[in-house]
């Protein structure tokens, strides 16, 4: 069943990637496992998944407890949903990437819990594209000044954006956020290349994640630019969220 899903997502990422003539090596699978047993992860991984989105930070670190010793470095933690400033510590060294970045005070904390471990942490910065009042992250204009003063904070870097798109029923509706969000990443990347030497807002060489496109709408996502897809559903099913972890 799980082998099915996973065949099924594998196949469609790939008939997108073929359909804009980009190589299937250029797009990561993020296996959203929020609200699954420990079992059905480790099902995953058997299956080759090695990267493991959970949106709660109490969720992640007992998972990250359970299977660590099984899963080792060649798995990545991808923390995608919102992060309180107060939970940064807990995550902090068991994360390979934060998604959900859209404020200088929670920055400014995870400069200070990753100062303390002596560690770099990558995150992304999330912006809400369609300006819903439901969702959280950064309005499209908010983007470059946040980005210029967390890119002063040594312990962090900046490897792209994320969005989460509104729910829809036909996919179509949510191309024009994706492409929205790939052309402000361009364009962020364009003027920090522009801008040589003292002026350099980031590393671009690291800017290079566009985290966008979930089981309902990944397709459109990859043929507009996305780097990284996080598909809970399509490979685990439906959630039950009345089952405690
Ligand atoms: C739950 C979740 C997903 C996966 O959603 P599906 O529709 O089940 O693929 C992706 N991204 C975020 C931020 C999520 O919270």
């Amino acid at each position: 069943m799980m082998k099915d899903n996973i065949q099924e997502i594998e196949l469609r990422i790939q008939a997108a990637c073929d359909k804009v003539g980009r190589m299937r090596s250029e797009v990561t699978l993020i296996a959203v496992s929020k609200t699954k047993p420990n079992e059905m992860l480790i099902k995953a991984f058997n299956l080759g998944m090695r990267h493991f989105g959970e949106n709660k930070v109490q969720e992640m670190s007992q998972k990250w407890e359970d299977l660590n010793d099984k899963f080792g470095d060649k798995v990545y933690w991808h923390l995608i949903g919102h992060l309180q400033r107060n939970k940064v510590k807990y995550i902090i060294d068991r994360t390979a990437l934060i998604h959900s970045v859209d404020s200088l005070r929670l920055a400014e904390q995870i400069e200070e819990e990753a100062a303390k471990k002596n560690i770099l942490c990558d995150i992304l910065i999330e912006v809400n594209i369609a300006g819903e009042d439901t969702k959280f992250g950064v309005s499209p204009g908010e983007v470059l000044p946040l980005l210029i003063e967390i890119s002063k904070l040594t312990h962090i870097r900046i490897r792209g954006l994320m969005m989460i798109a509104p729910y829809v029923e036909n996919p179509e509706m949510n191309r024009k956020y994706f492409t929205k969000l790939r052309e402000l990443y361009v364009d962020i990347k364009t003027k920090n290349a522009d801008n040589n030497g003292d002026g350099n807002i980031l590393n671009s060489e690291y800017f290079d994640i566009l985290s966008m496109g979930m089981t309902g709408d990944f397709e459109v996502a990859i043929e507009e630019g996305a780097t990284m897809v996080r598909i809970g559903t399509g490979i685990f099913g439906e959630r039950d969220y009345t089952i405690p972890i």
